[in-house]
């Protein structure tokens, strides 16, 4: 099922999911939205980014926080990482 508040990700125009933040983080949301489309260009731009900066294997999301209404990374450490806290 789709959310339809769920907003565009501003880099691949992909619906974004609805994404649970997870128990024990400092974030005092209870959910964000994040563009989990694994051909995002801010995904894959990411790796290059990260590996050339922190010399870290590491990604990026996009992710949306409807409180603060800004788009913003959320580092990932794998393709897979994170997706089992989409909610949907
Ligand atoms: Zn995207």
């Amino acid at each position: 099922m789709t959310d339809k508040k769920a907003p565009l990700c501003p880099y691949c125009s992909s619906r974004m999911k609805k994404w649970r933040v997870p128990e024990g983080s400092t974030w005092p949301d209870a959910f964000f939205y994040v563009c989990f489309n694994d051909q995002c260009p801010y995904f894959t731009r990411g790796w290059l980014h990260i590996r050339e900066n922190l010399g870290t294997t590491a990604s990026y999301r996009c992710r949306y926080d409807p409180h603060a209404d800004k788009y913003l990374p959320l580092p990932v450490w794998s393709a897979e990482a994170l997706k089992e806290n989409i909610i949907e």
